[in-house]
């Protein structure tokens, strides 16, 4: 079994407008190729911040951005275990 991550799988439709142009948010300081990317709209630039509502996607056709919201508890649940 091959379990290699393969770009293309996993892309959710728009929940909102059932879009299926939903791109990956990007988070951090982009480096050039990144910023290359965003302007191909192949990504969306979530700024360098990232913290429990920061959304995994964003859809380009209504400006929705959506998935993998994490609870509070989650998020420092996760920080607590990176810290210790
Ligand atoms: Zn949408």
């Amino acid at each position: 079994m091959n379990t290699r991550h393969t770009e293309d799988e996993q892309i959710p439709t728009c929940p909102r407008c059932h879009s299926a142009e939903v791109t990956p948010i990007l988070y951090g300081l982009p480096s050039g190729e990144g910023f290359a990317m965003a302007e191909r709209g192949e990504v969306m630039l979530g700024g360098c911040v990232i913290d429990a509502s920061s959304p995994k996607w964003a859809c380009k056709s209504c400006g929705e951005s959506f998935g993998q919201r994490l609870t509070h508890e989650m998020w420092e649940a996760l920080r607590g275990a990176r810290d210790s």
